[in-house]
């Protein structure tokens, strides 16, 4: 690799990870690493632990744009954002050795609540209704009024995040080179008064999704991005676009998105 040599370590609190991470900090040093405190003083952040720690990473570093992510997985085998395995030094000693690495860029989305407050989501957003009833909502496409939606709530994901939640409520699986998001309903009333598209639909980059809340309706809604519940309440209107940020990770041979879904699904 080249000269950006500080590595910054974040971790599962699972059992048996804190001795794992020493070992590979002292990996890392050998080679001629510096392990740091912060990750805003890192050129690399490693994850380690899974999917979700490789989540976690990048929104507590803040989706940074200025250094690569790498996820590394504690358990028997690889997952989406995990291109190493904790016990499978050999790959890993010999990335480290690597003068040059390819990387690979990943889209993220951009969030913003009654045009104030900005979130990002390497998987997805998620609304959802947080008591005994629907909740309803207007979407727009750009400025147009799309549909009314009545129901338990909705997910947008990334290309990444599409093989996650939305593919647990029948999303289809988007190659990451195609920047867009989808959107997936989750338990849309449909009948004579309520009617919603019923399928997911896969926006490109350029466009906007607008999610309006119905004003006087029962409308209890929590949001999710990734795996963090955003603590914001009383909201009216939330704007979905792709961002201008990508998330860097490292691009390894015969380790295509593809190569990951089918190791992971079939
Ligand atoms: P979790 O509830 O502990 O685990 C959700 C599972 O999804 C884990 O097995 C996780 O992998 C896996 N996963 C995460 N991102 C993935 C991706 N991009 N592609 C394929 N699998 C993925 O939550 P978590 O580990 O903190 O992960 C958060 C994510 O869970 C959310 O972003 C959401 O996509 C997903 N989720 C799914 C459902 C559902 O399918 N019904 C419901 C809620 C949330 P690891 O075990 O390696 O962490
Ligand atoms: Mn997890």
């Amino acid at each position: 690799m080249d000269q950006r040599r500080n590595l910054y370590f974040y971790e599962t609190r699972r059992k048996n990870v804190a001795e794992k991470v020493e070992e590979l900090k002292k990996l890392a040093v050998q080679y001629g690493f510096t392990i740091v405190d912060h990750s805003d003083e890192a050129n690399i952040i490693v994850s380690v632990g899974g999917d979700g720690t490789f989540l976690q990473a990048v929104q507590k570093s803040g989706f940074r744009e200025d250094c690569l992510y790498v996820g590394i997985s504690i358990f028997d085998d690889l997952n989406m954002y995990c291109d190493f395995q904790a016990n499978d030094t050999a790959s890993l000693i010999e990335v480290m050795s690597k003068a040059e690495m390819e990387v690979r860029r990943y889209p993220v989305l951009q969030i913003s609540l009654d045009q104030e407050a900005v979130f990002y989501c390497l998987n997805e957003f998620s609304i959802k209704s947080s008591i005994i009833k629907t909740m309803e909502m207007n979407v727009y496409i750009d400025d147009l009024h799309f549909e009314t939606f009545r129901g338990d709530g909705m997910i947008i994901a990334t290309p990444t995040g599409s093989t996650a939640y939305n593919k647990s409520v029948s999303g289809a699986v988007v190659d990451p080179l195609l920047p867009c998001m989808q959107v997936s309903e989750l338990a849309s009333l449909n009948n004579k008064r309520y009617r919603t598209l019923g399928s997911s639909f896969i926006l490109s980059g350029d466009r906007t999704l607008m999610l309006k809340m119905l004003k006087g309706s029962n409308n209890y809604p929590i949001m999710g991005i990734d795996n963090e519940a955003l603590s914001v309440q009383h909201i009216e209107e939330i704007k979905i676009s792709l961002s201008e940020k990508r998330i860097k990770t490292l691009k390894l041979k015969d380790n295509s998105f593809w190569h990951k879904v089918k190791r992971s699904f079939l």
